[in-house]
């Protein structure tokens, strides 16, 4: 069985509504960003440095955004997002 493991991780702002549900949810990861466009950036680059909790969290944030703005590119090439079912069951088997 292959460890699905987070590579990139990017929000589409034209596809984003900015009510910063992510920024609540994994605030290590997403944040507002501070210019007129009023839409969520993502803080880092390296996933590897998060911890199983922190990735539970990017993975519920990504699970609950109304738009699937968050994108996340899996280990396996692989690229997801809300409309996945696997990024909703990832995010419901984290610690
Ligand atoms: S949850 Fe989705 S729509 Fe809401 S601020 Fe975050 S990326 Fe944008």
């Amino acid at each position: 069985m292959t460890t699905l493991v987070i590579t990139e991780l990017w929000v589409d702002t034209d596809q984003c509504l900015a009510h910063f549900l992510c920024v609540d949810l994994a605030p290590i990861v997403f944040e507002m960003r501070d210019d007129e466009a009023s839409t969520v950036s993502v803080r880092l680059t390296d996933f590897a440095v998060l911890s199983a909790a922190d990735t539970n969290a990017v993975l519920r944030a990504a699970a609950h955004c109304p738009v699937a703005a968050i994108k996340l590119r899996l280990n396996t090439g692989e690229v997801l997002d809300a409309r996945n079912a696997i990024v909703k069951r990832l995010a419901e088997c984290g610690p």
